[in-house]
């Protein structure tokens, strides 16, 4: 029987880049003790205040079906949170719970592609994207930022590629450079959208973590609100992955058509999840700055660490729970590096050509477990770069 292709040609074949990380789980299956530096999922667990609220909810009832657009608690919770942060008239009527912000990511393609019509991206890029736009019906059509522009999209660029493309996704604070777009180049990337007439996607599941300046939702730029859907989540926030919850913010009409989308795909987020969420954005600034205090520490840790050594680049660590690692000095790519870091010093990081061209010769290094064990491999990655370029220097 045949498959369509729109599910067959979600990723493309071949190696990936992610050979290393499967390679390191299967280790770590067989016995092997593996420091794991690859997924971005926080070393501690849903905060226990949260898990009561959520096991309150449910004992209570809040078992059955969800209303679809999400809880009118949630969804205004949701709304003055983002008003506050952006000074943008926000209400429920913009918002739409999802399950996660992958399901929002596919949602917001799904609302303005066309079959056919090609949505950008910009590289490097977390590693689902291509996917989620083409899973759309579209064709994924990256744009390449540089290492020597520290990865900061260049306007010029964009517009370049937007010839045929209907929306633009970006992505501030970054997985996996771990920078955050400058007020800037979101100026200059909603100029573009605005002048190409693009829809921009927003993905800002990141937000909580800036450790530079301030996090800028391009919504809040001019004449930017009726053209943005911005991608939001509790799980990088609040430390809430397995709960899947997140959300799009955009305009009324935008999210009336996504309402009816999930009404034919999700059918929403279960209540007691979303119970828990409104809990846990009710808590306020609080408890999102302690979920974010580990990766502010260890990101502190890491400049230091990286400055006292000149062999590793750091890509300025802005925000997000990566370092991006430019290893280029060591003459190796990034997975050959990976690779014999996880065979020599049983470390697991992934390499940057996981995440697109662009990120070649690079490696990301997830802030991902305690302090101490982080420190300890972050050194040992500059001293194991360090013999190699050593070595190299000698041949
Ligand atoms: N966007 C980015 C950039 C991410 O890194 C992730 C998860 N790693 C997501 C979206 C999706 O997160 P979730 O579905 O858990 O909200």
């Amino acid at each position: 029987m045949k498959l369509s292709q729109r599910i067959t040609h979600l990723t493309p074949g071949g190696n990936d880049g992610w050979d290393v990380f499967y390679r390191a789980r299967r280790m770590i299956s067989e016995g092997h003790a593996i420091t794991e530096l690859t997924i971005g999922e926080h070393d501690i667990r849903t905060d226990p205040s949260i898990l009561q609220a959520m096991d309150l909810s449910a004992r209570q009832g809040h078992t059955g079906y969800a209303m679809v657009p999400g809880t009118d608690l949630l969804r205004d919770t949701v709304a003055a949170r983002v008003q506050a942060r952006t000074g943008v008239t926000t209400t429920r009527r913009n918002v739409l719970i999802t399950p996660g912000g992958q399901a929002a990511l596919f949602a917001a393609h799904v609302a303005v592609c066309n079959p056919g019509d090609v949505g950008l991206f910009l590289d490097p890029y977390y590693a689902t994207y291509p996917g989620t736009i083409r899973g759309a019906g579209a064709i994924a059509r990256p744009v390449q930022t540089t290492a020597e522009d520290a990865f900061q999209p260049r306007a010029e660029r964009i517009d370049e590629a937007a010839e045929g493309a209907v929306s633009l996704l970006i992505n501030t604070p970054n997985n996996p450079t771990g920078v955050t777009y400058s007020r800037q180049t979101l100026e200059e990337i909603a100029e573009v959208c605005r002048r190409r007439d693009l829809w921009l996607i927003s993905d800002e599941v990141y937000d909580t973590q800036v450790w530079e300046g301030d996090h800028i939702s391009p919504r809040s730029l001019p004449d930017m609100v009726e053209r943005t859907l911005v991608v939001g989540s509790m799980s990088k926030s609040h430390a809430m992955t397995g709960s899947r919850c997140g959300w799009i913010v955009g305009p009324e009409d935008v999210i009336s058509h996504l309402i009816n989308l999930a009404t034919h795909t999700t059918y929403g987020v279960p209540g007691f999840i979303q119970d828990a969420a409104s809990f846990a954005l009710t808590a306020g600034v609080a408890m999102e700055e302690e979920i974010a205090a580990p990766f502010r520490r260890r990101r502190a840790k890491a400049v230091e660490i990286l400055a006292a050594q000149n062999t590793v680049g750091l890509v300025p660590a802005q925000g997000a729970m990566y370092l991006m690692l430019d290893i280029r000095a060591t003459g190796q790519s990034g997975e050959g590096f990976a690779n014999a870091l996880l065979d020599t010093h049983a470390i697991a990081v992934m390499p940057g050509e996981s995440f697109g061209d662009t990120a070649a010769g690079h490696i990301r290094v997830a802030m991902t477990i305690d302090d101490e064990r982080f420190a300890s491999a972050l050194q040992t990655i500059c001293n194991f770069a360090s013999e190699l370029s050593d070595r190299r220097a000698a041949e």
